[in-house]
Formats: C-alpha cells, sequence, structure tokens
C-alpha cells in the first residue's frame, strides 16, 4: 500500500518537473541564497514588482534543484479548499481531491503561491503549520493530517506596490518567510535580457529599455507601475514579427498601462523619442 502511495506520487510529480532549462539570467546573489534556503526548507518569499522575473526565477531554480513545481495565481475568490482540496461528487459518491498545496506537500514540490497578497487572510493561514517546524497540513474536513515530504518548500511572492491595509500580510504571516528583493534588472542586463527572449537586435532592446526608464519615474506621479521586464518582451516579440515599433510600443507599453489621455500622450512621446518613425 506505502509503495503504491509512493509510486502515485512519483508519476505525479513528473508531471511537474522542468524538463528543460528556463533562460534566467541570475542578477545577483539570489540564486546562492535560495540554495541555501531550499537546503534548510526555509520558505522565501520573493518582493518585487509585477513582471521582473519572479516566476521565471522559481522555474529556473525547481529545474536547478530538480524539484516539480506547482504555481498558484492567487486571487481573492480563492478559499482555503482551493489550496488544500476538496470532497467532490461523483457517480460512486464523494471523493476527496487534493488540492495544489496539498498535491506540493505530499510529492515533495516546490509549491509557489503567486501575489499572495491576493488571497483572503483566512485563506493564507492554512500555509502557516507548514512554514513553521511542524512542516504538517491538516486536512480538517477529511480528518487527515499530511506530513510534508522532505523536499516541499514554498514560496511566495509579493507586490510591495499594491499593498494597503485592507491587503497586506499579516506579521504572523510574514515573519515565517526568508525574503529577496526583486527589481527590474538594471538597464545592460534587461536589454540582453529582452534580446534573448525576443530575437530583435542589441539596437532596439536598448531602445525599449530606455523607454522603460523614462517611464519607471512617472510611478507615483499618475502611474501605479512603470513598464516591466515582461512588457518590454511583449514589445519586442511584436517588432521582432515585424510591427513598426511604434505601434508594437502602443501595443504592448502604452495602452496596457494607462487610460489616462495625457498620460498616454506622455508615455508616447517617450517612444516616439527613440523610435523615430
Ligand atoms: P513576475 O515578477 O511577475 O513573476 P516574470 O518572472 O513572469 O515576472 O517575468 C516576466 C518576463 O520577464 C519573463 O517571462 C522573462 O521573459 C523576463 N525576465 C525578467 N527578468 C528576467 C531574468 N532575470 N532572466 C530572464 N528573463 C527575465
Amino acid at each position: 500500500m506505502l509503495q503504491q502511495v509512493e509510486e502515485m506520487n512519483t508519476d505525479v510529480a513528473e508531471q511537474y518537473r522542468i524538463t528543460q532549462e528556463p533562460f534566467y539570467r541570475v542578477t545577483g546573489a539570489e540564486e546562492a541564497l535560495y540554495q541555501a534556503a531550499y537546503a534548510r526548507r526555509m520558505p522565501v518569499m520573493l518582493k518585487g514588482p509585477t513582471g521582473c522575473g519572479k516566476s521565471r526565477f522559481v522555474e529556473y531554480m525547481a529545474w536547478k534543484l530538480q524539484r516539480p513545481l506547482i504555481t498558484v495565481a492567487c486571487n481573492e475568490d480563492m478559499t482555503a479548499s482551493d489550496l488544500v482540496g476538496r470532497f467532490l461528487l461523483d457517480k460512486d459518491g464523494t471523493k476527496w481531491q487534493d488540492g495544489p498545496l496539498t498535491t506540493a506537500a505530499r510529492i515533495g514540490a516546490i509549491c509557489y503561491l503567486d501575489e499572495v497578497v491576493e488571497a483572503r487572510q483566512d485563506t493564507t493561514v492554512v500555509i502557516h503549520p507548514l512554514t513553521d517546524h511542524r512542516r504538517a497540513l491538516p486536512l480538517d474536513k477529511k480528518g487527515e493530517l499530511i506530513e510534508a515530504h522532505p523536499d516541499f518548500q514554498l514560496v511566495i511572492s509579493y507586490n510591495p506596490g499594491y499593498q494597503s491595509l485592507m491587503k497586506d500580510l499579516k506579521q504572523s504571516t510574514k515573519q515565517r518567510f526568508g525574503a529577496l528583493d526583486f527589481d527590474y534588472p538594471e538597464a545592460d542586463m534587461e536589454a540582453e535580457i529582452v534580446a534573448r527572449e525576443t530575437g530583435v537586435d542589441a539596437d532596439v532592446a536598448q531602445k525599449l529599455v530606455q523607454v522603460a526608464h523614462r517611464t519607471r519615474n512617472l510611478k507615483g506621479h499618475g502611474l501605479d507601475e512603470g513598464i516591466s521586464t515582461r512588457l518590454l518582451v511583449y514589445a519586442g516579440q511584436m517588432i521582432a514579427e515585424g510591427v513598426d515599433p511604434q505601434a508594437a510600443c502602443l501595443m504592448t507599453m502604452v495602452t496596457p498601462l494607462t487610460d489616462d489621455p495625457d498620460m498616454r500622450q506622455t508615455l508616447q512621446a517617450a517612444v516616439e523619442t527613440f523610435f523615430v518613425n
């Protein structure tokens, strides 16, 4: 029976394994620090603005450490059952179905809860017993206590820019994690990433990064966030598809960011400074 369960867990783990090395450009000490944290199975929090490489970093580390990765995009409608699991009705009666957190704890995966502040606080507390010496997950509805697999690790991401009093992690949650600060990579590195991810040449990549730098200074002055590395990659992809650079930038770096006509004009002017028609 135990052997059967182990075999089943190995099969599930294979589904979540990352087989190809994800491209991740290490920007500082994050790889070494994460590796040391993982060695002690310390829960890790990745802090930083949207689209700056947090998810890519976790994928890369999961590949490097040869661990399966289970990612959950958190949202405000998410309940504890969405993480832990629930009984489902089928023709034979009721059947328990593990949620992603439970699966990760059973198979020894890295469980990545993306944008965890989006989840309600009563949802967030289910991770508490997994993040201290207990390393356990109570399935209250099922009456089962799962001891986390020795390789299991919890990682969360958190965008400090969005926090409000209503939506912030409690200290009792925050203080269960070691944290790494992430930000957009410095200019040359970011251009290298954009070129590598999209196939545009170095000159175009550098111009895209320069536009982004201008907008990042507008954060808090009419923009909630500057243009992320993700959006630069989108712009590069459109240009590599043969789209005119100004139109590509408008679609990926101006229109998604704001609806304010003045701000759009400001952003467009920044684009036109670097990409002349
Ligand atoms: P988030 O911080 O929101 O999780 P992602 O990890 O999804 O952001 O990053 C968005 C995109 O930016 C990635 O898909 C990748 O193309 C690019 N990117 C950002 N930083 C890096 C990096 N250091 N190395 C490689 N790609 C990166």
